[in-house]
């Protein structure tokens, strides 16, 4: 049998830490060999991540962790990610980062250091297939329906608006009408009778973000022609739904060459 990847998490004592570590003891060629968390320390990562003991004891200590781990999956906070994934490369760990928050300064830094050190990272702010899919058929579509707009909706918890992925997604979009300029349908300089009613603008293209309880992370593009509309919606309901981008990203990040953004590459999909 192939050598298992050994894996250690680093916020495994978070709700996707959590996730990560049942998903990483659940699956055969992966080892979880290392759990990193400032809380919960000296408890059994499995026993916290509802699994069963698996004899991995949550500890403060990264560079213990670093020392035997082959990927490094990054669960925590923006302020600590650049630091892990920073000492994951030097230890010639690969990192699998799933905090977002990440500017683009650091990107700059990562990408140079992975090139520097000759490690591979990834950089994932979506880890749901879905939502991947949904943003590279929007780009697909806004190339023959330029007219988009994106509704995103999301617990009332979320911090930040518009979403990471919202914004992704416009980019990603106006990209794609920079392409094949059809005209837009839409007349420009229609007044807004309440300042933000037409949403925040990202590129040219209009964002709604709606914050209510009942909600999980939801999104809608929805695409307008001469009397047709397309509309292309992803809906994440449980923390379970990452899992498999997560996987993913851990069992391809070694091959890959540097800092990889997005699992795009990782699906055989045109990278961001
Ligand atoms: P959480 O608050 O439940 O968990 C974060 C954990 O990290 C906490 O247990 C905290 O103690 C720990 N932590 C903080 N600093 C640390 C450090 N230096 N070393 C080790 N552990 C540390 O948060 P969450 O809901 O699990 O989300 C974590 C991050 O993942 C957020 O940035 C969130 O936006 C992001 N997220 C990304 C995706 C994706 O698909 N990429 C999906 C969901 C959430």
């Amino acid at each position: 049998m192939a050598k298992r990847i050994r894996v250690a998490v680093a916020g495994a004592a978070g709700r996707m830490g959590r996730e990560v570590v049942r998903a990483v003891l659940e699956a055969d060629d992966l080892e979880i060999v290392a759990a990193v968390d400032h809380v919960l320390t000296g408890a059994d990562a499995g026993v916290v991540a509802g699994a069963g003991a698996c004899g991995v004891i949550i500890s403060e200590s990264l560079d213990r962790a670093l020392a035997c781990a082959d990927v490094l999956v990054d669960f925590t906070v923006p302020t600590s990610a650049m630091a892990n994934l920073r000492a994951a490369l030097e230890a010639g760990v690969s990192p699998v980062v799933g905090t977002t928050g990440l500017t683009e300064t650091d990107l700059a830094e990562a990408r140079a250091l992975s090139g520097q050190v000759g490690v591979a990272a990834m950089v994932v702010p979506n880890f749901a297939i879905g939502a991947v899919l949904m943003m590279t058929f929007a780009a697909q579509a806004a190339r023959h329906l330029p007219d988009v707009e994106i509704v995103e909706l999301h617990h009332e918890r979320k911090l930040d608006a518009p979403s990471g992925t919202a914004m992704l997604t416009a980019r990603r979009v106006a990209a794609a009408r920079r392409q094949d300029a059809a005209p837009s349908l839409v007349p420009a300089g229609a007044e807004e009778r309440t300042a933000g009613a037409r949403g925040a603008e990202v590129e040219g293209i209009r964002i709604h973000s709606v914050r209510l309880p009942g909600l999980v992370a939801h999104q809608e593009v929805i695409l307008g022609g001469v009397g047709q509309t397309l509309t292309i919606r992803h809906d994440s309901t449980d923390r379970r739904g990452f899992m498999p981008g997560v996987l993913l990203a851990v069992r391809v990040v070694r091959g890959m060459e540097g800092l990889c953004i997005g699992l795009e590459p990782a699906l055989g999909l045109a990278p961001v």
